[in-house]
């Protein structure tokens, strides 16, 4: 059924990329959550529109359809990447919004240049949207749009969605632009969060910048100036479908005892896959596992953990920190536990294709997902995708919002090395039964809430 109302969704990052071929290039879709969700909404539509920037520098190429949506490219200037991209978005508000584990630093320059991009995406909306489309805004880089938007078109259905977590109110307050952003986020008429929690401390700040609004921190709706804006949870969800049928595919059974017998068959695998980025708790997560090997709690004679550590921001102040420090740990617990054959952590810094993690996930005994903090952590929910058998348990971070739908995982406070490393024993030592009672209610959560019906149910509450 394809729907009147054109629907435009606005987001940092177009959902494609540009590869060489032999003849020259070519666009293709970029892997990724939010592509996924969308595309099949969009395409159903007939009449979708996705506005993003293309991911260079430099001179945007020219509107064009790619797999039946119609794409707009935004133009960013190599100190617009700098300063709106590196430097608002991933040094001022991505620490902010993931509790200040890094010190957020606040520019005035970076300010006006996020301003300026905001309103280049606005403009760039209201150049092709008629007066009842319905515009989606995704994220932390976008803050500003939906005021952008509501301005100048006042009967627009604007949603936007947060994919970071929103912070808790005094640590919100810190931001010297904070009544702007406020203000213009409640142009929107739906925002949507990872958790109950995250919608709460929004709801929590908004009174602080309005006089005249009804809020009650409490209740959904948040009426102001004559409208009215609901602050609602909306987590996200995969594309369970693909994780789940490649996951049992005879292609991935085989890489997976290619894996086996490369490791030497250990009885037991831990796995990491995170970004490289100091949210994910990586470095407290190889402290714990490094105690547990000191303590003889856990023998590198048939226990191998994994971590894939994929390289991200690297322009951006703490991330060659971060990785400085993995590193050396890694080398230090493979030079006090590892052996010529067998080392005790397999470390990769690189980025894995699909079919690789799925074996990964396959393969994997215990999942290690323990940031500080996450809006969702999509990885949490693909491995439990994969578990087709009911077998492996999940070790999962409370402050990762996909706590709030896996309480059957075993959670665990990422701060606390001693209550780390208790979760990581427990978890080895799990019996079949209750992995498999854990893991079952846990594929249910994941194959309910997918992707396709996060996208679904969100439209569908900004437009009905
Ligand atoms: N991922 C990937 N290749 C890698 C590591 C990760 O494709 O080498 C994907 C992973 O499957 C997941 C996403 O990257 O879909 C990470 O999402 P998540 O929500 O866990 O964390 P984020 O990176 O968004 O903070």
């Amino acid at each position: 059924m394809t729907d009147p109302r054109h629907l435009i969704v606005v987001a940092n990052r177009l959902p494609v990329r540009r590869v060489s071929t032999i003849d020259g290039s070519e666009w293709i879709t970029s892997p990724g959550g939010l592509v996924s969700a969308l595309a099949p909404t969009m395409t159903e539509r007939g009449n979708a529109t996705w506005v993003g920037w293309a991911g260079t520098a430099g001179r945007a190429p020219e509107p064009f359809t790619h797999e039946g949506i119609r794409l707009v490219p935004i133009e960013l200037s190599r100190a617009e990447v700098q300063q709106y991209y590196e430097g608002f978005s991933n040094s001022t508000l991505w620490p902010l919004y993931h509790d200040a584990i890094a010190q957020p630093e606040y520019h005035r320059t970076w300010w006006d240049a996020y301003v300026k991009v905001n309103r280049r995406f606005a403009d760039t909306v209201l150049d092709i949207a008629d007066k009842d489309a319905t515009v989606w805004v995704h994220d932390y880089q976008l803050q500003l749009v939906p005021g952008m938007l509501r301005q100048a078109m006042p009967d627009l259905r604007i949603g936007f969605f947060f994919h970071t977590p929103f912070p808790a109110r005094e640590l919100f307050l810190r931001l010297p632009w904070r009544a702007q952003i406020v203000r213009a986020l409640l142009g929107a008429d739906l925002i949507g969060f990872q958790t109950e929690v995250m919608a709460h401390n929004f709801r929590h700040v908004v009174p602080r910048f309005l006089d005249d609004v009804s809020s009650d921190i409490d209740d959904e709706v948040i009426s102001w100036a004559g409208r009215s804006t609901v602050a609602q949870r909306h987590p996200i969800g995969i594309d369970y479908d693909r994780f789940a049928t490649a996951a049992s595919s005879p292609e991935t059974a085989s890489a997976v005892d290619t894996l086996q017998e490369a490791l030497n068959h250990p009885r037991t695998v831990l796995l990491g896959v995170d970004r490289l980025d100091y949210t994910k708790g990586i470095e407290r997560r190889l402290r714990a596992y490094s105690e547990l090997l000191d303590e003889d709690r856990v023998s590198a004679d048939d226990t191998v953990l994994i971590q894939i550590a994929e390289p991200s921001r690297t322009n951006v102040n703490g991330y060659a920190e971060i990785r400085a420090e993995v590193e050396q740990l890694v080398g230090e617990i493979n030079g006090t536990h590892g052996t010529m054959t067998r080392p005790a952590v397999h470390y990769m810094h690189r980025s894995h294709a699909f079919e690789e993690l799925i074996a990964m996930y396959r393969l994997a005994d215990v999942m290690l997902v323990t940031p500080f903090r996450d809006g969702m952590n999509l990885v949490a929910k693909e491995y439990v995708a994969t578990r087709f058998d009911d077998t492996g348990v999940l070790v999962l971070s409370e402050f990762a919002g996909a706590a709030h739908e896996l309480p059957q995982s075993v959670l665990v406070n990422p701060y606390d090395i001693d209550g780390l490393k208790e979760a990581i024993e427990f978890a080895v030592s799990m019996d079949r039964g209750e992995q498999r009672n854990r893991m079952s209610a846990m594929r249910t959560a994941v194959a309910t809430n997918t992707a396709q019906h996060w996208a679904r149910t969100f439209i569908e509450e900004l437009e009905h």
